[in-house]
């Protein structure tokens, strides 16, 4: 793994975000790789109990595209250009939305005997996107932990489904191509927590932005989207102060002292970032980077 570039020494924030993830439909994240003869074709990921998890690489992904979607939706310009995007997009320089593998190069070729301007000017050229939940020459300052299941939402069943696999050429079933495919039932929920260390306060609006899109039911999980799997619901822990709380630079000595941390039970106060994230945006600026 490559060196991360960027010194996070100077403390900005610490966001702890805790709650229920519920499943309004079957939830399908498979397991990968083959199973013996007794399992079924596609199984789901499971804990060393059997029973199913949401791994946080799993959430975070759909998170990280979700916020993406969003962005470029808001203006091509804001658009990732990580290392799988830049080829769709012509390359580096294509969009300016964001850096390329190539564009880091020439940045390190450049900034050879200077590493802490190569951290800002990396940063400052990363999108939003990156920024927050890194890149492969950027530090996530984002961790979602692996979800366990709640306990009296699991009742050791899961689903076996028929698949049907669709020849993409004729659009139709063709012979051979049905397989079974294992999913967790609808009504099943998973324990949340996500931690997001040393954003700014521009960053921790973008962060609270993409949770809303989850507790307003907007994002799927796992595969199988297109057959009605993955629909789910995040029920943050808003009012529990000991679980969902911020902690930013001016109220860091009062935490260390006391462990005083911000409430985000107030929406207001969570619109407020809501709004430095979006104000930032419309006019065009990074600057608190
Ligand atoms: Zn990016």
């Amino acid at each position: 793994m490559e060196q991360k570039l960027v010194d996070f020494s100077a403390f900005h924030s610490r966001l702890r975000v805790t709650g229920t993830l519920h499943l309004e439909t079957a939830l399908r994240i498979g397991a990968g790789g083959g199973g013996g003869a007794t399992e079924q074709d596609l199984p789901v990921v499971k804990d060393l109990a059997g029973k199913p998890y949401i791994p946080g690489s799993s959430f975070k992904g759909a998170y990280r595209a979700h916020l993406e979607a969003l962005l470029r939706g808001m203006d091509e310009k804001l658009a990732c250009l990580s290392t799988d995007t830049a080829a769709r997009f012509g390359g580096p320089g294509a969009v300016s939305g964001c850096l390329s593998q190539g564009d880091v190069d020439k940045l390190k070729e450049e900034n050879r005997d200077n590493p802490a301007e190569l951290g800002q000017r990396i940063l400052k050229a990363s999108c939003w996107t990156c920024r927050l939940c890194g890149a492969p020459w950027l530090a996530s300052k984002l961790m979602v932990r692996d979800m366990p299941v709640v306990a009296d939402t699991w009742f050791d069943r899961y689903l076996i489904r028929d698949g049907v696999a669709i020849d993409r050429d004729t659009e139709t079933v063709g012979a051979g191509l049905k397989f079974d495919y294992e999913a967790v039932p609808a009504g099943t929920a998973f324990r949340f927590e996500m931690v997001v260390d040393n954003a700014t306060g521009v960053e921790l609006g973008l962060a609270l932005l993409g949770l809303r899109e989850f507790e307003d039911g907007f994002v799927t999980l796992g595969g199988g989207r297109s057959r009605g799997l993955g629909e789910v619901k995040l029920e943050v822990d808003w009012e529990n102060g000991k679980e969902t709380w911020l902690v930013t630079r001016d109220g860091l000595r009062a935490y260390l002292l006391d462990r005083t941390m911000t409430s985000l039970a107030d929406e207001e106060i969570r619109r407020s970032y809501w709004k430095a994230f979006l104000d930032e945006v419309a006019k065009g600026g990074k600057s608190d980077a």
